[in-house]
This record gives C-alpha cells, structure tokens and sequence, in this order.
C-alpha cells in the first residue's frame, strides 16, 4: 500500500514537471504557491482522516495541515521564508521569537535535503525539533509530573500529524518540478 502511495506521488510530481504546472520560480515554488497548496488541502484531508479515524482526528487534521503553512520544510534555510516574514509583520515578538527557534534546524538541515523535505521524514523532524523545545521548556520550569495522554488527545495528534504531513508531502511534490522536468527529458530519448 505504501509503496503504491509512494509510487502514486512520484508519477503525480513528475507529471507537474512534465507540464510545468510551476507556480513559483525558475528554481523552486515560491512560498505563496506552498501555502496555497495547504489551505486548499485541509478540508480533504480533514474529510478522509475524518472519516478513517473520527470526526475530532479529522478537524486536527485540517488544523495540522493549515500548520503547514507555517511549519514548513523551508524552515531549513537561514533566510527569512514568506510565512515567517507575515508572522513578523503580524506579531513582531511572536515572529523574531519563531525565527530564532528554528535557527538551530536551519543550521543542521541542508536546504531542500533529504531531512527537510522528504515525506514523512521531513514532518517527523520538524515535529521532534518542536517537541525537543518543548522538553526543554518543560525541564527549565521544573515540571516532573507525568502527564496523562487520553485517547481522544491521541486520535487528535495522529489526526495532526496526518494532516501536516499532507502539506509537507504537498510541498515535496510540488518542489522540484523544474529539476523533475530536466531528468524526464533527459530521459525521455532513451525510451522514445
Ligand atoms: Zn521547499
């Protein structure tokens, strides 16, 4: 089933670059196309773990994926990315805050590398990145008590974590259309 999914999405990646269905640049989607991809992917992704899961993982899922606007596979670049620059300008604090928290992975991951953008990979890390903080945080305010995680907090952090990795995957597709466009017609005359 994996590997057919998997599979699936390589045919659907090198068909947009077969096409040029590029929205962002010569080089690589721009964070505007990113989003939209995101945005436009939370209510069905929401509706199909909805339905396999529940009605509370499915909401999760859309908000999961609505984070990937934010929580990108871009964030492995020292730059200021698009989505980090609206944060700034919406909530200066909150922004150079965010900013400064995924400096230590945008120094460890290779922009476009395996780690940052691959599926599931890329999501897994970033979710650890966070969840490291997050012990940090917790370790910092002396905080021993075991905390009890219900089923329903479960289904909805699977329901998350499904739906974030639909816009990481999204973004993964969607990346590399131009490089995925040289290889096919590099190709292409050894079978035609
Ligand atoms: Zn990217």
């Amino acid at each position: 089933m994996g590997f057919q999914v998997g599979l699936a999405l390589c045919g659907l990646r090198g068909w947009i670059a077969w096409h040029g269905l590029s929205l962002g640049t010569a080089k690589e989607m721009n964070g505007r196309a990113h989003a939209t991809a995101s945005i436009v992917a939370a209510l069905p992704a929401g509706l199909a773990v909805g339905l396999i899961i529940g009605p509370d993982a499915g909401l999760c899922a859309v908000g999961g994926c609505l984070a990937g606007v934010f929580i990108n596979p871009d964030l492995d670049q020292l730059t200021i990315e698009r989505a980090e620059w609206k944060i700034i300008k919406w909530l200066p604090v909150i922004g150079w805050a965010w900013l400064a928290l995924w400096d230590v992975y945008a120094r460890v991951c290779t922009h476009r590398g395996f780690l940052s953008h691959f599926p599931i990979v890329g999501t897994l890390g970033r979710v650890g990145y966070l969840e490291l903080w997050d012990l940090a945080l917790w370790a910092a305010r002396g905080s021993p008590d075991a905390v009890m995680v219900t089923p329903a907090q479960m289904r909805c952090a699977l329901g998350a974590f499904i739906g974030l990795a639909v816009s990481d995957t999204l973004h993964w597709v969607m990346d590399d259309s131009v490089q995925m466009a040289k290889w096919g017609k590099a190709l292409l005359p050894r079978f035609a």
